[in-house]
């Protein structure tokens, strides 16, 4: 299904004269079959589109210079059906600005061993076309995905759809702007970064703005216009009958609805689909945005609270790549653990803002004092994920380059905690609760976390892969020693990377 309608990926196949006109009208056939087929595939989430046979340096050149100036493309697969000699592509290479999928196919699957000959060698010969190609890329340094297997196999369009889907979120991350409301929460490191640094690695503004910028869109909202939302939040969320004839909760819950108006007003003039608040800087507020933070990161936005830009980036990077799919994704803490030995967990939730796009069932509806901020109650929707795969990932600022830290969990049954006003999650870390929590302090892990049980390792290698920045991984094959050292070696690479560039 085409998730991402607007964008598109291009299909590209090279080749060159040698082979005279027939072989050439026979590549471009099979060409147009693949790159169809591949459009085709239910795992498609972007039209894949069929653009051109190449076979001289100037067409290759141009083609690529067409692709870098079209916004809607957001990829290139490229495919050597022959052997295209691959000094052709050097100079189309060195200004490729569009993630690139090195497509290692065949026109046919197996070998045709009665009947082979060499005119059938001499067409379908990707093993050693192939070759040519990943040698000059890996020789420029083009960061691209390699992807094997014949063109019709599942596993192959798997690896393409998560592909696109990185393509997607590379594409926002060159146009995304983040809205910082006030500004850090007062001498908090991880949280912090280098704003300019981050545009430079992965494209994305972070601007501040004063919250009476944003007090003056709520202000402008129409009573009217918050009731009926009101009356929205009635039909979606269970609410408990106390609440319901509670009159502060009445008055609350109206304010809320404002807010949340100002806010999608606000973020909507500025064209920023990601921000952050801070409960120290809540100047003209009457409380803590909750709900309408809840519910805009169910409709995309990326938040990260306390003034954190770096997981409101990657969480609206995040949603991007997780459109279409099931389980949702969230803003995360890891809040507090469970050291009992024989069921070992984490509990993780923040004071208001999860996204109810991983809740298992209808959202409560609830308002509860929060201990700090110094406002009014806070409206928030309080629910519990379902069991399953999950996973952690944090973004930090290590001083000279930006590290994500990917953690694989395994979600577990929630357990009742009826005195705990919050949305939560409960998971056990991978490979275990010793080894996968010293890996993470040992790697400078944030507590603020993406937490998503619609994406996987893959996208975020894909995605990481394309901005050429340093992914860590914790999952069930890490052993701590390995991982210290892996640590060191990044050190190095990175110091070294840093100074040659
Ligand atoms: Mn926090």
């Amino acid at each position: 299904m085409k998730h991402y309608k607007d964008l598109e990926i291009w299909f590209i196949t090279g080749s060159q004269h040698l082979y005279g006109n027939e072989a050439l009208k026979e590549v471009e056939k099979n060409s147009k079959k693949v790159a169809n087929t591949l459009d085709k595939s239910p795992q498609a989430p972007a039209k894949i589109i069929w653009k051109k046979l190449l076979t001289t340096p100037d067409e290759i050149t141009n083609l690529i210079h067409e692709a870098n100036n079209n916004d809607k493309c957001i990829g290139i697969i490229a495919w050597m059906h022959t052997f295209s000699p691959a000094k052709m592509w050097i100079n189309g290479l060195k200004i490729l600005k569009k993630p690139l999928l090195d497509l290692q196919t065949q026109n046919n699957e197996s070998i045709p061993f009665a009947t082979i000959d060499m005119d059938f060698m001499n067409l379908n010969q990707t093993a050693h076309g192939g070759r040519e190609f990943g040698y000059i890329c890996t020789r420029l340094g083009v960061k691209r995905k390699v992807i094997i297997g014949h063109y019709e196999d599942k596993d192959l369009h798997n690896e393409i759809e998560v592909w696109i889907r990185a393509s997607a979120a590379f594409r926002e991350s060159k146009h995304l702007k983040v809205a910082r409301f006030g500004d850090n929460m007062r001498e908090v490191a991880v949280t912090e970064g280098d704003k300019v640094e981050a545009e430079i690695a992965f494209g994305f503004s972070v601007n501040g703005y004063g919250m009476g910028d944003l007090v003056a869109f709520i202000n402008k909202v129409k009573e009217k216009d918050a009731q009926k939302l009101v009356e929205q939040y009635y039909e979606e969320y269970t609410i408990k009958d106390t609440f319901k004839k509670n009159k502060k909760f009445i008055t609350n819950l109206l304010n809320e609805a404002k807010t949340e108006l100002g806010l999608r007003a606000f973020l909507k003039d500025k064209g920023c689909k990601a921000f952050t608040t801070t409960f120290e800087d809540l100047h003209g507020l009457n409380q803590l945005p909750g709900l309408a933070v809840q519910r805009l990161m169910a409709d995309g936005y990326g938040f990260g609270a306390e003034g954190d830009w770096k997981t409101a980036a990657l969480l609206r990077l995040s949603k991007v790549m997780e459109k279409g799919l099931t389980g949702g994704t969230s803003f995360m803490e890891d809040y507090t653990y469970h050291f009992d030995k024989k069921d070992e967990k984490v509990l993780g939730s923040h004071m208001l803002e999860i996204c109810p796009s991983i809740a298992n069932k209808k959202p409560s509806l609830e308002m509860h004092p929060l201990g700090i901020g110094g406002k009014d109650d806070p409206i928030r929707l309080v629910f519990e994920s379902s069991e399953g795969k999950g996973l952690n990932i944090a973004m930090m600022d290590m001083g000279n380059r930006f590290r994500w830290l990917y953690n694989e969990v395994e979600v577990v049954k929630p357990v009742p905690m009826p005195k705990l006003p919050v949305a939560r999650v409960l998971w056990k870390t991978l490979p275990n609760m010793q080894t996968g929590i010293k890996a993470w302090i040992y790697g400078g892990g944030a507590h603020h976390t993406v937490f998503s049980k619609s994406l996987s390792l893959a996208h975020f290698q894909d995605l990481s892969e394309m901005f050429g920045n340093e992914l860590v991984v914790i999952d069930k094959n890490t052993e701590l020693q390995a991982f210290k050292e892996k640590l060191q070696f990044n050190e190095v690479y990175h110091n070294l990377k840093s100074k040659i560039c």
